[in-house]
């Protein structure tokens, strides 16, 4: 019984209005698993045998307190919203489905009609909230049994459920991922002989999942689920390419599909940023481009992060993710991602340091956090040695950023200072000069400052045969 854990009014002025009129009305679906889990939610799902639109103007009446009530004629449907709960009433339906669209026909149906629809049985479950037997849970499809099992099952057959709404096996592997549950053998099964049929959802629909996916605690868990399903190489095949190792001369490459997931689940450890997550899992994506065998060295993905920082833009654009700052900010960290490995391997100057800063601007903390999470040797001892370094590049970078301030670095001396000084109209020499002073302050040759950068200014110039109209200021 759940009757004490009804505790929003909402519940209460339901009872007492199916009272009334003698509607049935049920909270269903995912606001009724996520009670079961303990996850809170502000989101309730209620079903009515009969009009959802007539119930719901029933309690606004009822309610008396501030809400706001939008009914959509249209679907049959009404949203009350009171302290930033969002409450829908529907009535139940039953559906039918063409082969061509995941939109079904839907007609009135009965309680039974209505939960027999949905897509899983751990969403499927409901409790009343009828008078006559409020707080009963009422659980057709054995749903509990399954959220104690940890398991994804469709109520019906998977093979009809899936085949009707495709966008199903998207969720089924997205509530595996943020549940870390298992996907019924049969279910997972039918998932893959219907994996094709994912051509009929939306990307954006898709996409809406695989975010899902990304932000979950198991996103590792779930893009295996996506390849492994044929799922993957359906709507994102440059990914699903990484996988598959080669020999040649008895030498082997490294599984890129598992090594990207591990990275991304390093990270997952230390940020829930979506676009760093992102950058995780696009940071080695130019590899198969790149790959070759040299007879020497064995295995080379040389220039993967060039390659793989120009394939970002088309990926977004396939995938209609955002082609804004978000796309520029994974380009750029695909682009960095071994800039970090060369510093501290090396005998870090200061100005391959100054660079680096120069280039990562306000990202270079999320750039380093990457770098870190790209660590995926099963030795520890080595996995501590590169920790080691990278701690060591962090330090180095502080210590530049605190002398020299070239995060997100503006030049001291503008185009207008120099053509002004010498009295020019844009040109290239102009361009050169600046460069010039950019280049004099990354490589340490003068400070990063305005008198001294003007003064480099003054002999660039004159090199360039230029005469100043005045002393610089
Ligand atoms: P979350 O809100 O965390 O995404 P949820 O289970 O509440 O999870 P919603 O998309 O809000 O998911 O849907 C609410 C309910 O509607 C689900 O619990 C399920 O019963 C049903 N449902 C949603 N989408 C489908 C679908 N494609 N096929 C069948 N039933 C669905
Ligand atoms: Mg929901």
């Amino acid at each position: 019984m759940f009757k004490n854990r009804l505790k929003h009014p909402v519940f209460g002025l339901v009872a007492e209005a199916t009272a009334e009129t003698g509607l049935s009305a049920y909270v269903v679906g995912g606001w009724v698993r996520d009670l079961i889990l303990g996850r809170a939610s502000k989101d309730i799902d209620i079903v009515v045998e009969g009009s959802g639109i007539e119930l719901a103007g029933l309690i606004a009446q009822k309610l008396g307190k501030p809400h706001k009530l939008v009914v959509y004629k249209k679907f049959g449907t009404a949203m009350l919203k009171a302290d930033g709960w969002e409450i829908e009433f529907v009535g139940a339906r039953k559906e039918s489905y063409r082969s061509d669209s995941r939109k079904p026909i839907v007609e009135d149906g009965t309680f039974e009609q209505d939960i027999s629809r949905r897509d899983f049985t751990i969403n499927a479950m409901a409790i009343s909230l009828n008078s006559s037997n409020f707080g009963e849970l009422i659980d057709l499809h054995n749903g509990m049994s399954d959220l104690e099992k940890k398991a994804i099952r469709t109520p019906l057959e998977p093979d009809v459920t899936y085949s009707d709404d495709p966008l199903r096996m998207m969720r089924a592997i997205r509530f595996a991922a943020q549940l870390n549950f298992n996907i019924d053998c049969e279910s997972f099964e039918a998932i893959s002989r219907n994996a094709k049929r994912i051509s009929i959802v939306s990307i954006e629909r898709v996409m809406d999942e695989f975010n899902k996916i990304m932000l979950s605690p198991y996103p590792g868990k779930g893009i295996k689920m996506l390849r492994s399903a044929g799922l993957l190489k359906e709507f994102f095949p440059e990914l699903d390419a990484m996988q598959g190792v080669e020999v040649v001369e008895g030498k082997a490459h490294k599984d890129n599909f598992f090594h990207t997931i591990k990275v991304l689940e390093n990270l997952c450890e230390n940020s829930d940023n979506l676009w760093l997550r992102w950058a995780a899992l696009l940071h080695d994506i130019g590899k198969p481009r790149t790959r070759q065998f040299d007879a020497k060295v064995g295995w080379t993905f040389h220039g993967h992060e060039f390659v793989g920082s120009k394939m970002v833009p088309r990926i977004f654009k396939k995938l209609r993710l955002p082609l804004d700052d978000k796309m520029k900010y994974v380009q750029k960290l695909v682009l960095l991602h071994l800039r970090p490995i060369v510093l501290s391997e090396t005998i870090v100057t200061d100005s391959a340091v100054r660079r680096l800063l120069f280039e990562a601007g306000d990202d270079i903390d999320d750039l380093m956090t990457l770098c870190e999470a790209d660590i995926t040797s099963a030795r520890q001892e080595k996995v501590q040695r590169y920790l080691d370094n990278f701690k060591m590049v962090r330090e180095k970078l502080a210590e530049i950023e605190e002398k020299d301030r070239l995060r997100n670095w503006q030049p001291p001396v503008s185009g207008e200072d120099i053509m002004e000084t010498f009295g020019l109209k844009p040109c290239k020499e102009v361009g050169a000069i600046k460069t010039a002073i950019r280049e004099a302050i990354l490589d340490g040759i003068i400070p990063n400052n305005r008198e001294e950068a003007l003064q480099f200014m003054m002999k660039e110039g004159k090199k360039l045969g230029l005469q100043p109209l005045h002393s610089p200021n």
